[in-house]
């Protein structure tokens, strides 16, 4: 009989998460989140699409479509989950709110892992209250092409702003992700994929095909939902 104590190490291991308009979900997100499931040893990952993204225009589908392809994206992966709470929302999907909300969840002492892309990484300074988000989560970092790789990255090519809020937070060690709720900055790398939503909402548009780019099931709803047709 298994005792109780590694239920309550499971339970305790860092819970990644994931946003994004996920327009659509494609095999770069869910290379990410498996890649920072194993580098960063999560317990747990959620994928959350965004309901009202704040950075950009209004994304070519709808929030319904968006969560209902993230759903068909993870099925019979029981490591990654579907937050539908920024769907839900009637506000912007500002990530603060999410980390409040989830760290209300948690409790005070899990830690959590906000995943973020390079590109993402980069436009931190012009998040809603984003000096906040490293009392509330750990920040990962992952590389993604057209970004400066890490070694270059590190801490040469942040803005001055980025840099003095990461200064002190930098970590190459997951391990210490698994000591402290929150608060740590850590840059790892992942298989580099060159997809991109834009790029699929680009090859369906005009009429190309966007296969291996994406999960079948999500491509096929696509096609029965006549998404991103000129
Ligand atoms: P778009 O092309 O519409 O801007 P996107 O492909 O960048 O979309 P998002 O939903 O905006 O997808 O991205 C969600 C998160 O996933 C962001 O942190 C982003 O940096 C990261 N991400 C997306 N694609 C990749 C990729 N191929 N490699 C690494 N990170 C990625």
């Amino acid at each position: 009989m298994p005792s109780a104590q590694p239920m309550q190490a499971l339970h305790g291991l860092p819970l990644g998460l994931l946003g994004g308009t996920f327009d659509p979900i494609h095999l770069g997100h869910l290379r990410l989140a498996e890649e920072a499931r194993e580098a960063l040893g999560l317990g747990g990952l959620r994928l959350i699409p965004a309901g009202r993204p704040p950075h950009r225009g209004e994304p070519g589908s709808t929030a319904e479509d968006r969560l209902a392809m993230a759903h068909l994206a993870v099925a019979g992966n029981p490591a990654l989950q579907v937050d539908d709470g920024e769907v839900r929302a009637q506000q912007k999907s500002y990530t603060v709110l999410t980390l409040e909300r989830l760290r209300a969840e948690v409790g005070p002492q899990r830690p959590l892992v906000l995943i973020l892309g390079a590109d993402a990484f980069e436009g931190l300074p012009t998040w809603h209250r984003w000096i906040e988000l490293f009392g509330l989560a750990h920040i990962a970092v992952a590389n993604r092409p057209g970004y400066a790789p890490h070694g270059r990255r590190w801490p040469a090519t942040l803005s001055p702003e980025l840099d003095a809020a990461c200064r002190n937070r930098h970590t190459a060690n997951a391990a210490d992700l698994r000591a402290a709720p929150a608060g740590r900055v850590m840059p790892f790398d992942m298989t580099p994929l060159a997809i991109s939503a834009s790029l699929i909402r680009d090859l369906v548009r005009n009429g190309h095909s966007a296969r291996y780019l994406l999960p079948d099931s999500v491509l096929d709803y696509i096609a029965a939902h006549h998404l991103y047709r000129k």
